[in-house]
């Protein structure tokens, strides 16, 4: 069966002290049942915050993992490494990935693949631009970028992948896609999911929204029938904004 999650993608933000806070407020709160809360922690805190929030249905993630599996990469975090730590997901495509440090699609399927190896289950994410929403082509571009990636693993790796749609012009911008927009293009990823992997599959993945969620709008988007939950970056910094959210399925 297909998860409900609140994830919060907390990008290069937070002091130690900051991100000691902002967990133990969550962690306070609680998962409500049914609903997995994903914490995307830079890094630097991982280990630290494994140790006390990473049980049952909150669990820490990596927001990025390097494509190599080891080697003379400088600063840069490989898998191995993360499944050492106990690390259990990792937000691979997310479109700052993509535009700053141009990662391609190609590079996309290795980090995926490599994360699947070892254990470690992808929130993989895309979404297009607004130009290419304003073009039409929103449709096709996002099925693209996922027909080049994780449409091509086999059956048993695909079921093992989070996919969040985040529409590029959506993220930071305080502009959030409609309930109707996020729908339609869940149900058409859905439905090129069944096309590949069969109804079943599709039925059981879980795909999730991010763009400007909030405690006040996360109720009605989560309430479509294709949107299983939020990948939420600027409101994932405030404790009981994020719970609000947690609160919203
Ligand atoms: C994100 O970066 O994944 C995101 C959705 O950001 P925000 O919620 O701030 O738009």
């Amino acid at each position: 069966m297909r998860k409900k999650i609140a994830a919060g993608n907390w990008k290069m933000n937070c002091t130690l002290e900051k991100a000691s806070e902002l967990s133990n407020k969550i962690i306070e709160a609680g998962s409500p049942d049914g609903v997995l809360t994903i914490l995307c922690v830079p890094s630097v805190y991982i280990s630290t915050l494994l140790d006390k929030a990473s049980h049952g249905n909150i669990q820490i993630a990596a927001q990025n993992v390097h494509h190599k599996p080891s080697g003379a990469y400088t600063g840069e975090i490989s898998v191995e490494m993360l499944s050492s730590l106990g690390v259990k997901y990792v937000v691979i495509g997310h479109s700052e990935r993509r535009e700053y440090f141009h990662e391609t699609n190609d590079i996309l399927l290795e980090k995926t693949k490599l994360a699947l190896s070892a254990g470690i289950l992808p929130l993989f994410c895309c979404g297009e631009s607004l130009e290419i929403r304003k073009s039409g082509a929103h449709l096709d571009f996002v099925l693209d970028q996922l027909r080049e990636t994780i449409l091509t693993l086999s059956v048993e790796d695909f079921k093992n992948i989070v996919i969040a749609y985040e529409p590029i012009w959506a993220i930071g911008t305080g502009e959030t896609a409609s309930p109707e927009q996020a729908q339609e293009m869940h149900a058409s990823i859905r439905n090129e999911v069944a096309k590949v992997f069969g109804q079943e599959i599709a039925n059981d993945t879980s795909i999730l929204y991010g763009g400007s969620v909030k405690g006040a709008n996360a109720k009605e988007i989560f309430a479509k029938p294709d949107v299983d939950g939020g990948l939420v970056g600027g409101a994932s910094l405030n404790g009981e904004e994020f719970i609000t959210i947690m609160n919203s399925f």
